[in-house]
Parts: C-alpha cells; sequence; structure tokens
C-alpha cells in the first residue's frame, strides 16, 4: 500500500491496495468435504482445525458472559512463500448483552507444517539457484549477451511481487500455477491429509456456512467510478451525481469523515462492494471512525489530523498514522515475534450471519412459515434489516481487526482483536 496519496490529487483519489476482498459465495452443502477442512475459507458454520483434537468448545467462549461463541469466519491463509498451512478463525458472541463488551469477541490462529510448501519452498530455492548458475556460467561465456532478453524461466523469481505465489495468496502452492489467476479461488484448494477436527454440535453454528472468495482489492480513479455500475442505461454524469446523491443521503454534514471514507472505500471497490472481509498480512486496517478508542490507538494523531483537516482535497493518510504499540497489541506468546495486521471483518458480515440462522444442532434452523413467525418476530426482522433496532438481539460491531503472529509459528494460538462497535448515524 501506497504510504500516501500523491501531492495535489482529490480528496476521492484512492491508494493502491494491496488487500484481499472476500465476498460470500454461496452456500457449502451439506455433507459436503469442504465443511471439515481447514483449507477452506467460509463464513458461519464449525470450524475445522488441523488438529487431531478440536479445541473445548469450553474454551471457545464469550470472555463476557461465559457462553460459548459461533464462527464468523474460518480463513485460511498460508502466507506467500511460507512453509506453513495458516487458518484464522474468527468468533464473537450474539447476545445483546455482550455488545461493547470486552472479550465478546476472539480470533486463533492455526499454523501447521506443510510439507508440499517446504517442498515447493525448497524446490523454488534450488530453481533459482540453478538458473541463477546458468546464467552466470553463460555471461562468461559470452560477456556480449549481458542485458538481452532474459528467458522466460528467470522472471518468475523477479523481484516486485511477482514470484510464483504472487497473485494467490490463499491458494496452496501446490495448485498456484505459474501464471497468475485473475480472481483467486479460496475453495478450490489442495487439502492435506494430515489429520483434522471439526468442531461439532451443540456449539452454536451459524447454518448453512458459506464459501468465501477472493478478489484484489481494485480503486477505480475517481473519473471510472461509476463506468462499470450494472446500470448501463445511465450516464456516467448521472451515476456520478446519483451517487453522490447517495453519499449525501448517508452522510448528512457532520458525520464522522473517517467513517465516510471507510464506507466509501468499501462501496467504490470495484466489483467487490460485497465484501464482508479484507485480507492484507502486515498492511494498514481501514480505521473507522474517528472517536472510537481503538482508532486512536492503531492510528495516534489521525483524528487530530482530520478534525484539524481544512481543505477537502487535503485527507490525512491512515497508513502513515498506523503505529500500534506494543503495549496495545503484544507480541506472539509462543514465539515472541510481533503481531501484525491480518484481517478486518467488515459489517456488511452480520448480515449474512442473521441470528435467526443460529443453530445448535449442525443443521439448518427450521424455516418459519409466515403463520409461524409471529407478527412481533416479523417487524423486528424487519426493523433489524432496516438497521433500526437499537439494542436487543444482534451482533452490533462495526469494524473487527485481527492482528496475527507474524512469525507464523505452528501451533494454536489465540490472537489479537480490537472492535470498533457500530456507528450511529443519529
Ligand atoms: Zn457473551
Ligand atoms: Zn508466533
Amino acid at each position: 500500500m501506497s504510504p500516501s496519496s500523491p501531492a495535489g490529487s482529490s480528496s476521492s483519489s484512492l491508494p493502491d491496495s494491496s488487500a484481499l476482498l472476500a465476498l460470500p459465495d454461496g452456500p457449502i452443502s451439506a455433507n459436503h468435504a469442504d465443511r471439515t477442512s481447514y483449507a477452506i475459507s467460509l463464513i458461519g458454520g464449525y470450524p475445522t482445525f488441523p488438529l487431531s483434537t478440536p479445541p473445548l468448545s469450553s474454551d471457545l467462549v464469550c470472555a463476557s458472559c461465559s457462553a460459548p461463541i459461533p464462527l464468523l469466519a474460518q480463513v485460511y491463509c498460508p502466507p506467500e512463500g511460507g512453509e506453513n498451512d495458516r487458518t484464522l478463525y474468527v468468533f464473537a458472541c450474539p447476545n445483546g448483552g455482550c455488545q461493547r463488551k470486552e472479550g465478546s469477541v476472539r480470533a486463533w490462529r492455526a499454523s501447521r507444517r506443510n510439507d508440499e510448501y517446504v517442498a515447493d519452498v525448497e524446490k523454488m530455492r534450488a530453481e533459482k539457484e540453478a538458473e541463477e548458475k546458468r546464467l552466470a556460467d553463460e555471461r562468461r561465456k559470452n560477456p556480449f549477451t549481458m542485458g538481452a532478453a532474459q528467458p522466460a524461466g528467470s522472471a518468475l523469481f523477479g523481484g516486485g511481487g511477482g514470484g510464483l505465489f504472487g497473485a494467490n495468496l490463499f491458494a496452496a502452492p501446490a495448485s498456484a500455477p505459474a501464471q497468475a489467476q485473475p480472481v483467486p479461488e479460496l475453495s478450490n484448494l489442495s487439502i492435506s491429509s494430515a489429520s483434522t477436527s471439526t468442531l461439532s454440535p451443540p456449539h452454536p453454528a451459524y447454518q448453512p456456512p458459506q464459501y468465501l472468495s477472493t478478489t484484489d482489492e481494485y480503486l477505480p480513479p475517481p473519473e471510472e467510478v461509476d463506468l462499470d455500475s450494472d446500470d448501463d442505461e445511465q450516464s456516467p454524469e448521472e451515476k456520478a451525481e446519483w451517487r453522490d446523491e447517495r453519499f449525501e443521503q448517508l452522510f448528512p454534514s457532520g458525520v464522522d469523515p473517517l467513517f465516510e471514507r471507510f464506507v466509501k472505500r468499501i462501496s467504490e471497490a470495484d466489483g467487490a462492494g460485497g465484501q464482508v472481509l479484507r485480507y492484507d498480512l502486515g498492511g494498514v486496517p481501514l480505521p473507522y471512525s474517528t472517536t472510537s478508542s481503538l482508532t486512536q490507538s492503531l492510528f495516534p494523531g489521525l483524528p487530530a489530523a482530520c478534525r484539524a483537516q481544512k481543505a477537502e482535497d487535503d485527507d490525512p493518510s491512515p497508513s502513515t498514522f498506523f503505529k500500534p504499540s506494543s503495549s496495545l497489541v503484544p507480541p506472539c506468546p509462543r514465539c515472541a515475534a510481533p503481531r501484525v495486521f491480518e484481517l478486518q471483518l467488515v459489517p456488511s458480515l452480520i448480515n449474512h450471519l442473521s441470528p435467526e440462522t443460529l443453530s445448535t444442532t449442525g443443521e439448518k434452523a427450521p424455516k418459519k412459515g409466515k403463520s409461524a413467525q409471529s407478527e412481533e418476530e416479523r417487524k423486528k426482522e424487519l426493523a433489524r434489516l432496516a438497521g433500526e433496532e437499537a439494542g436487543g438481539e444482534g451482533m452490533e460491531w462495526g469494524s473487527i481487526v485481527v492482528f496475527g503472529c507474524k512469525g507464523d509459528c505452528e501451533g494454536f494460538e489465540e490472537e489479537w482483536v480490537g472492535v470498533e462497535w457500530e456507528t450511529t448515524l443519529a
């Protein structure tokens, strides 16, 4: 991610992004093997661990009410060029009384050495050495070929992020072809044959689990923002106007500037406005509001800089303020490596995990017919969908950030979670 916008750019120009965005991609059918794989990214359902026995249900609890907490997301994210499988698990307490309480959102990480990756890393290293040797020999033989076009093979290992795994962070190396896939799929992954275990009823779970698919974050330049919208009837000018009106409605004057940017950044991602999760190991999360204590801790000085901002074109860049202290985010207790930002859940995820789909049987909660659903329940559901419900049932977070071990040490470990609670546009 570029540290700041170029000078003179308008406030609506956005930085380059290294984030991968994840979108829900349909339910995983009952008894499908993907429901019991830790190498699949999903939302809802039960987590699968690269462990011979799963963590106890009594350990995966809300630190506020001590009730077992359902999985929000399992994210399979082996680091580029690494030697481990790595899966993150984020859980949250759905109880109304636990919203805004410390410890009601928790995350764990499982990392396990994957011999295929180890072999791949070694193979890459050997191939690179062989190629370097070959080039060196060639240069010795014929000094005049220096600077000529290099064989295609050497480009594989060139710098600049174009490496073998560069384009497909979530894919297992065994399935990652040398040609970059335009849209990496979380669901098409090779599964390790090593032992695994899946959490099971009566632990609560949102049913059915749903696949996540990923795409790179592409932020169109301002003039292109509306060209690719679904509605081709409108001219770009009309669309831009509509968009401005929509934001005007969403953000009456005086609304929190960071929240406005948070929403814009998400909705303007090309083809990924429906993102529920952002993955960017070692990157910078999107700050959610100037008033939250989390933003003030992760981005010291940013809220003040936003308040002091005079010209609209003068947006302070969050990445230059991003300095989480080690007292806020302690290092990994297993290996003492620092924890770095890894993933962020955004509130649209809540729409995909409605309280009505929570079940302790492992199956979809019985569908309530129109007659079975009382008028009161129906109203409540409508109010919830309209975002009008204050308090009561349902999650109220606005942004969840997870910081994970940079060293990717082997084992199963709780990771650091920061929560920004829902902001209301009162
Ligand atoms: Zn709770
Ligand atoms: Zn560690």
